[in-house]
């Protein structure tokens, strides 16, 4: 017996994610009722992955139901709010059930872990897709954005960019297996939202953009709605020993700054505030670093030991993907 509609969303979707006081009605009405905190702003943000385009087809269920959420909680770490609500809105070609049930696993552990519930959505018949909209909280007038650095700023990124591509071509089968591979392959299949990052960065970064379409890209996004260019070391890259280990240097540096799919977030400080990120904030422990600066020159440089590596107005487009 096919599941009917119905079936399908009290099954895998009705009891997904964290179990909140604040939803007032969540699956199953014409529509949720939720509770905001008396006085705070809300941050909403949606984002589509579709099949071929977002993810290889045949992917695991369970990543794609994690990726669906953690893209969209990274933009709300990059804002610096703490999430609290998610709807989904998905096209199957066909209800299968074991897929459905990692999926919904997927999805539901990411929820746990950051408090998320999911309180509503849509399910549709069609080529696959998947649509997460995300809900959060800020106090009012502080989020973070992309157009607050200025030049001088220090420029940062957390965690270690260029593994997640790396991981997306060995799932493609463009680079060949190697030891380093499950490693790089779960840094693309279940990324990790900077949530707690983000929120902390709320009162110490002037600006702050996550990292989706490659480092360079996205960084040249901050500076330039910050009326700035960018100039990035290539030596200060932080990459991973598994990047390295299994792309080598020349490699790993260009996956670090055109790669894509990291999630991590990219920030800027002014100068007189590094001292108190480093206080309050030590890198080792919340991994991130400085990798660059802000400067009044528009565009986005990278230097190495001989000078400029890349420059390019558009930021990223003599890099091509692996
Ligand atoms: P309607 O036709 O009134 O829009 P639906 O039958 O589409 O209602 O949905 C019934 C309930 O199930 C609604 O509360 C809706 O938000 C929820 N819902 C539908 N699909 C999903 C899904 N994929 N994930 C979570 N909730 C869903
Ligand atoms: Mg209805």
């Amino acid at each position: 017996m096919p599941l009917s509609e119905f079936e399908l969303i009290e099954r895998y979707f009705r009891d997904c994610g964290h179990r909140r006081g604040d939803v007032i009605l969540g699956v199953g009405d014409d529509a949720a009722v939720l509770q905001c905190p008396a006085g705070a702003q809300l941050a909403v943000a949606v984002d589509t992955l579709v099949e071929d385009v977002h993810f290889p087809r045949g992917s695991s269920a369970q990543s794609i139901g994690h990726r669906a959420l953690a893209v969209n909680l990274s933009d709300l770490a990059a804002m610096g709010a703490r999430p609290a609500w998610a709807l989904l809105a998905l096209t199957l070609s066909e209800a299968d059930e074991r897929w459905l049930a990692q999926f919904a696993a997927g999805l539901d552990a990411l929820a746990r872990a950051h408090g998320v519930a999911l309180v509503g959505g849509d399910t549709t018949r069609g080529s696959m897709s998947v649509t997460v909209t995300v809900l959060g909280h800020l106090p009012p007038g502080r989020a973070l954005q992309r157009g607050g650095g200025a030049p001088g700023d220090a420029l940062f990124v957390s965690g270690t960019p260029g593994d997640a591509a790396a991981g997306l071509a060995l799932e493609q089968g463009r680079l060949p297996p190697c030891e380093q591979a499950e490693y790089l392959r779960r840094r693309f299949l279940f990324p990790t939202p900077r949530l707690a990052l983000g929120e902390r960065l709320r009162e110490l970064a002037s600006g702050c953009i996550d990292v989706s379409d490659g480092l360079l890209a996205d960084a040249h996004k901050l500076a330039r709605a910050s009326g700035c260019g960018v100039e990035l070391m290539a030596a200060a890259l932080p990459l991973s020993a598994p990047l390295l280990g299994a792309v080598g240097m020349p490699r790993a540096r260009e996956l670090a700054l055109s790669g894509g799919d990291d999630y991590e977030l990219c920030f800027t400080v002014r100068p007189h505030a590094l001292e108190r990120l480093a206080c309050e904030l030590p890198p080792a422990e919340w991994g991130y670093r400085r990798i660059g600066t802000l400067q009044a020159q528009p565009g986005a440089r990278v230097m190495d030991e001989h000078g400029v590596l890349e420059a390019s107005s558009s930021g990223y487009d003599h890099f091509a993907a692996p």
